[in-house]
């Protein structure tokens, strides 16, 4: 009988030992090869204080003497560093007096082991700083999980609604302090609740999906593509003027009315109307009046018959734009 493992085999788990007796390290690295770890051996203080930052580990054994650095030191140095907070520092000394485990301990380090050890004991107390640091592990692995599911929309895997609001305010202020250009894409997509009632809502989420794909395609790394709501998105393009802006969003608009939406109900003919609107611009002076001015072209859009770009009215003489489709109503 095959029987399947409960869990996945874990991941290797890597110690640093920092020694400058050549005999303590050879015999950390056997004790240590022999429980299954990988291990790491730096002769200095100094030494590990470089590498260590550039390598990976997961528990660091200081030996508390070293030459130019010393364990106490180099401790308090790998702490100070936010990523490695979780890390596990065993101190190892042949210091046994109290002040010297409780001057070790306050320093970052997690255990403090005297020499001469007993293996036995030493690799217990490895093992419990193992289970320490996996654990740790997965409690942040499962925050960056939680985080991005925060900001994630579930559908379409773009970032969403909340993610959006939070990026503008933090764009909109960087673009007013440096007088940067800032744009904003409105994209509906047009008869939408028909596609719905036509084919049904999962054709209506296929539908959506293969849309959110082609606007993240189209896009250029640094420009946010979200879902805003229902069948409305929203694009950031930081360091874009109005003009450019106009182009992106044509091209989209035409990238969207010559692809085909091939999905469980056969291919769809889909269309979107897409409000556009930048700054500088002498009367929008807040993130909600940029999304207000996008919103207002994309509401032109749909009135002026959908499947088109319209960009916010400009009378501003200092910020002239020559976007194509621009109809004033
Ligand atoms: P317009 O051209 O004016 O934009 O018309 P429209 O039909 O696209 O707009 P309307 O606001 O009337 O309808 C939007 C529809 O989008 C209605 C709603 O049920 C649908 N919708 C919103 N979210 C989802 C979703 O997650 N999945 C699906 N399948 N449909 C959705
Ligand atoms: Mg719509
Ligand atoms: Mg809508």
């Amino acid at each position: 009988m095959v029987v399947a493992p409960i869990c996945p085999a874990m991941s290797s788990f890597t110690v640093a030992v920092v020694d400058d007796d050549a005999a303590i390290r050879r015999l950390l690295r056997l004790l240590l090869h022999r429980a299954g770890y990988e291990t790491r051996e730096y002769a200095t203080g100094q030494e590990a204080s470089v590498s260590l930052r550039e390598e990976p580990w997961d528990l660091a054994i200081l030996d508390r003497r070293l030459p130019e650095m010393d364990g106490i030191a180099l401790a308090e140095e790998l702490k100070a560093i936010p990523e490695f907070r979780w890390r596990y520092i065993v101190m190892l000394t042949g210091e046994d007096d109290q002040d010297a485990k409780v001057e070790g301990l306050e320093s970052g380090a997690d255990d403090y082991v005297t020499k001469p050890f007993q293996p036995r004991e030493f690799l217990a107390r490895i093992r419990a700083g193992e289970r320490i640091v996996r654990l740790q592990k997965e409690l942040l692995e499962t925050n960056k999980r939680l985080e991005l599911l925060s900001i994630t929309d579930g559908l379409t895997k773009l970032n969403n609604h909340r993610y959006f609001q939070d990026e503008l305010v933090r764009a909109f202020e960087e673009s007013m302090r440096y007088g940067r250009p800032l744009s904003l894409a409105m994209i509906d997509l047009d008869f939408f609740k028909k596609v719905n009632d036509t084919y049904g809502h999962a054709v209506g989420d296929e539908v959506l999906k293969c849309a959110a794909k082609l606007f993240r395609q189209s896009a250029r790394s640094t420009d946010l593509v979200a879902r805003y709501g229902g069948e409305e998105f929203a694009v950031m393009m930081p360091e874009t003027d109005l003009e450019d802006a106009a182009v992106f969003a044509e091209k989209i608009r035409s990238i969207i009315e010559s692809t085909s939406f091939d999905t469980a109900a056969g291919s769809i003919p889909v269309t979107v109307s897409i409000g556009v609107a930048s700054v500088p611009h002498s009367r929008i002076t807040t993130p909600k009046e940029l999304i207000v001015a996008a919103d207002k072209a994309l509401y032109r859009a749909k009135k002026n018959g959908r499947n088109q770009v319209q960009c916010e009215k400009r009378r501003d003489p200092a910020a002239p734009r020559k976007a194509p489709q621009e109809q004033a109503v």
